[in-house]
């Protein structure tokens, strides 16, 4: 559900088409969420969007991994990437090495970084900074069926999660590849924005947190082979939708590195491989 206050008609217009929107009246809107500001005036809303367990897709792709006979590495930082005959050889500063035919680079926001190990060039993937507060259910209230909801372009968000709701200020700060963490005034700004629009007050933050969210130049994901190197998969530039793609992406790079004609069909695969950029 996406709601604007007067002075934020425009942007809401500009983007409810966008987002597959439809207008609601506002009474329907207060009664999917009571808290909504006298100051609203104009809400909009979707039935088509659907929440990920983002631990358990996690744990169904890890599960997927030890099925196939993989095995996940943590504490492996890979230090050293050489080109052999046969395909890699990764070193790791653990010490450890392993030797494929095929290497998907999808180190996020060191995937250049990576890519410059295996002496191949960067595609100009950048990290954008982006946090989250967890607050307690405003009023005590029970948010579990609440909507989504954010502010006209993006200028914060807020959805349930396990009993609280997360707000954030959709913030998108560039930064170097490095593991995160949330700007007071950042997220104190945002927590302002998304005030504006409610009853209810921020008095207590749960936790807060941020991650970094990772484009290529033009913000389409890139997935496929390296132009220089054929056996250099990237996965990479997910921007914010790594999660939501990410069984699709492991498919196609399956059927990259199998040398299966791609199922999601040759144009999508062409507007994601690497080689666009020349
Ligand atoms: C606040 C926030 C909200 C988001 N919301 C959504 C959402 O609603 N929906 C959605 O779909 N997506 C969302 N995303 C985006 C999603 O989290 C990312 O797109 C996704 O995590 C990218 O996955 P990845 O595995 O490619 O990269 P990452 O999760 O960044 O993982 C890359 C891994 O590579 C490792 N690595 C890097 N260099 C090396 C090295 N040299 N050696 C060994 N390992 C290395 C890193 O340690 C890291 O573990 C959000 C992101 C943030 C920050």
């Amino acid at each position: 559900m996406m709601v604007a206050t007067a002075g934020e008609l425009e942007a809401f217009a500009a983007d409810c088409p966008h987002l597959g929107l439809r207008t609601l009246d506002l009474a329907s809107a207060r009664a999917m969420v009571p808290i909504l500001s006298p100051d609203v005036a104009a809400a909009a809303h979707t039935d088509n969007a659907w929440d990920i367990d983002t631990d358990r897709l996690l744990q169904a792709h890890a599960k997927a991994i030890r099925a196939a006979g993989g095995e996940t590495r943590t504490k492996a930082r890979v230090a050293a990437v050489a080109r052999e005959r046969y395909g890699w050889r990764v070193t790791a500063g653990d010490g450890s090495r392993v030797e494929a035919r095929v290497l998907v680079n999808a180190a996020g926001a060191w995937a250049d970084e990576v890519a410059a190990l295996a002496g191949l060039r960067p595609l100009g993937i950048r990290p954008f900074r982006r946090s989250m507060a967890r607050i307690p259910a405003p009023a005590g209230l029970d948010v579990a069926r609440w909507p989504m909801l954010f502010g006209p372009g993006e200028t914060w968000y807020a959805k349930p999660d396990a009993g609280a709701l997360l707000v954030s200020p959709a913030d998108e700060d560039a930064t170097d590849p490095h593991d995160a963490w949330p700007d007071d005034m950042v997220l104190a700004e945002g927590i302002a924005r998304y005030e504006a629009h409610v009853t209810e007050p921020v008095t207590r933050l749960v936790a807060r947190w941020a991650g970094l969210r990772s484009f290529a130049p033009d913000r389409v994901l890139v997935l496929g082979r390296d132009p220089a190197a054929p056996a250099f998969l990237w996965c990479a530039g997910q921007g914010g939708y790594g999660f939501q793609t990410s069984a699709a992406a492991a498919a196609h790079l399956a059927d990259i590195a199998a040398g299966r004609p791609p199922a999601i069909g040759a144009d999508v695969a062409r507007a994601l491989d690497p080689a666009r950029f020349g």
